[in-house]
């Protein structure tokens, strides 16, 4: 008994020269100055490779997402004849959860060589950004990966009509403010 009252003691008296010496403040103030002292030096991963510091200069360099990151919708042209690659299946509408899409198409005299055809084309695509989940759901239906989920995730608006994207801004992408240093 008088043993473990002895250690208590110690531990005790161990404990209050710890604080007095403020040892466990200088112990944390050695971690931030370690891993300052290794941002001079050390190259960062991504952005820019002379700037020895952790944080990331967004939106002076784009900010950096996951992989599998979901963002901005896109419809993709072909990359061959900048036609779109859109066949207006209507197939990303009908399989949204919240009908967040709507495609416009029209039957239209398609001449294939000595053939004419009547076909299906694109007139209008909106996408409402604002009830979009990000699910998924259309990409994964779509036949001809025209429609994609980029990794931009820059889609704030200063007005409600803005989160409507129409067939252009899904093509073309927005113009974004970039700013330089
Ligand atoms: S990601 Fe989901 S919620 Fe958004 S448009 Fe596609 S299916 Fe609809
Ligand atoms: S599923 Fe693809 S091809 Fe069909 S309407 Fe949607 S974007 Fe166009």
């Amino acid at each position: 008994m008088q043993a473990v009252k002895t250690q208590a003691a110690k531990r005790t008296l161990g404990q209050l020269i710890r604080r007095l010496l403020l040892l466990d403040l200088f112990k944390g103030l050695m971690v931030t100055f370690k891993y300052n002292a290794r941002a001079l030096y050390e190259p960062r991963d991504g952005g820019n490779p002379n700037q020895a510091i952790y944080t990331e200069q967004y939106p002076l360099e784009p900010a950096r997402v996951s992989e599998r990151f979901r963002g901005a919708p896109r419809l993709n042209l072909d990359p061959e004849n900048g036609t779109t690659l859109c066949i207006a299946c209507d197939l990303c509408a009908l399989v949204c959860p919240v009908d967040c899409i709507e495609v416009g198409s029209l039957r239209r005299e398609v001449r294939d060589g000595e053939k004419v055809n009547k076909k299906k084309v694109l007139t209008t695509f909106i996408f409402d950004t604002s009830r979009c989940m990000f699910c998924n759901l259309c990409v994964e239906a779509c036949p001809t990966d025209c429609l994609e989920l980029t990794q931009s995730f820059e889609l704030a608006v200063y007005h409600r009509a803005g989160f409507r994207w129409d067939r252009e801004m899904l093509e073309k992408g927005i113009n974004y403010v970039r700013y330089a240093k």
